[in-house]
């Protein structure tokens, strides 16, 4: 692999389709499609076919020795006011790898490059689009009226690019014959920046729990409710929160009241009810489990100091998705190769990899981000760490391939 090309394609990406504001390459879009087009530019350097399919998503693929094929890629989609390397640091490195393959000739097993469709969900709020829709994971009566802010509806945005929602999961079809998928991303938050490590195999993505709280306890007059005598829910919803926290340090995972409000909410009522929204996350499903139950719990205890009742209200939930652990221990091996430490970390936003880690064996790699910020233009990561991780990266494709050729990662069926 060579950084050079990725760094320069990275920074022609970002001229031609970011600006003062950041990133501007919102899926459905023209300046989408000219990011694509950029994509397809460099792909018609080289022996590959290039081809779109039903959800949308891009493939380019170089053959093998022998059947099947190894898949990379990412998303050259982003936020309407993004970062530069979102999504766009694992397609150009996705791409470096089909190129320095072709440059060496045939691969041992096919080598394939994919860009999913609408990862970041920026128009219709729905995440994961082409991935989803591969993997067999979209329900496609559940998108099809999405609006976006102008009120068009998702099913006739997509219709512009070729896509027919009712045919969206004939994605999956392209999924035959392949043996793995590696996605190179930015971490997105603090944990290699705090530790001063450039890059890190990734474990799985989390698994996430989302429950509304809603405490109900009395309203009364603030200045004739003796203390000792009121039915508090702001206390009783403060209490658990801080007891939440300490759940979520206990098990190591990660544990968020996101919003608390409280009715009344005068200056002069004790509020009788509050209502907390919880978001709790742990990549193994029994801590995950462990950390919702004492979280309810917490909720209870403290409701029953305040005189209040509380209710937890189920909103959405998603287990725990593990990569492969061989190719995590090959993944780990080429960041140390690559001049990082022996590390790996769960991922806590959800990527197309997770679509992916459901079918096949898969593993991501991600380099820091510093400042430990995304979705934003201030994302960014040194050029060194960018080095490593693209660095790494190559190797784990190169290791996959060669896996693969050896009978490990078989073709699916
Ligand atoms: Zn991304």
């Amino acid at each position: 692999m060579n950084a050079d090309r990725v760094l320069a394609d990275l920074r022609e990406l970002a001229r031609l389709t970011g600006g003062p504001d950041g990133a501007r390459r919102v899926c459905w879009t023209d300046e989408w499609a000219a990011a694509r087009q950029f994509l397809r530019s460099r792909l018609d350097e080289l022996p590959v076919e290039i081809e779109i399919d039903e959800a949308g998503n891009l493939w380019a693929g170089l053959e093998g020795e022998q059947d099947g094929f190894v898949i990379v890629g990412s998303h050259i989609d982003s936020v309407p006011a993004g970062g530069w390397l979102d999504g766009a640091l694992g397609e150009l490195s996705a791409l470096e790898a089909l190129r320095s393959q072709a440059e060496q000739g045939k691969p041992p097993v096919g080598l394939r490059l994919v860009d999913w469709a609408d990862e970041e969900g920026a128009r219709f709020g729905r995440s994961l689009f082409g991935s989803s829709a591969c993997a067999g994971t979209l329900d496609v009566g559940e998108v099809r009226d999405l609006t976006d802010r102008d009120g068009e509806r998702l099913e006739e945005v997509v219709a512009r690019y070729d896509v027919e929602l009712e045919r969206v999961h004939e994605s999956g079809s392209r999924l035959r014959g392949a043996r793995a998928y590696l996605e190179l991303h930015i971490e997105q938050g603090p944990v290699l920046e705090s530790r001063g490590e450039p890059a890190a195999a990734v474990l799985g993505t989390f698994g996430v729990e989302r429950h509304l709280a809603v405490f109900t306890g009395q309203t009364a007059h603030a200045g004739a409710t003796p203390m000792e005598l009121r039915r508090d829910t702001f206390m009783a919803t403060s209490q658990a929160a801080l007891a939440i926290r300490e759940v979520g340090i206990r098990h190591q995972g990660v544990c968020t009241v996101g919003r608390a409000s409280s009715e009344p909410g005068v200056v002069t009522a004790v509020p009788g009810r509050t209502e907390m929204l919880l978001d709790q996350r742990h990549l193994d499903p029994d801590a995950l489990a462990a950390m919702l139950a004492e979280a309810r719990k917490a909720c209870e205890q403290a409701a029953a100091a305040h005189g209040c009742e509380v209710e937890l209200r189920y909103l959405w939930s998603i287990p725990p998705i593990p990569f492969d652990d061989r190719l995590i221990a090959l993944a780990r091996q080429s960041v140390v190769d690559s001049g990082g430490k022996d590390t790996a970390i769960p991922s806590g936003p959800l990527h197309d990899a997770a679509e992916m880690a459901r079918l096949l064996p898969t593993v991501m790699i991600f380099s820091s981000s510093s400042p430990p910020v995304s979705h934003t233009k201030e994302e960014d990561t040194p050029e060194g760490d960018l080095r490593v991780a693209i660095a790494a990266y190559g190797r784990t494709v190169a290791g996959a391939l060669e896996l693969a050729a050896a009978g490990d990662l078989p073709p699916r069926e």
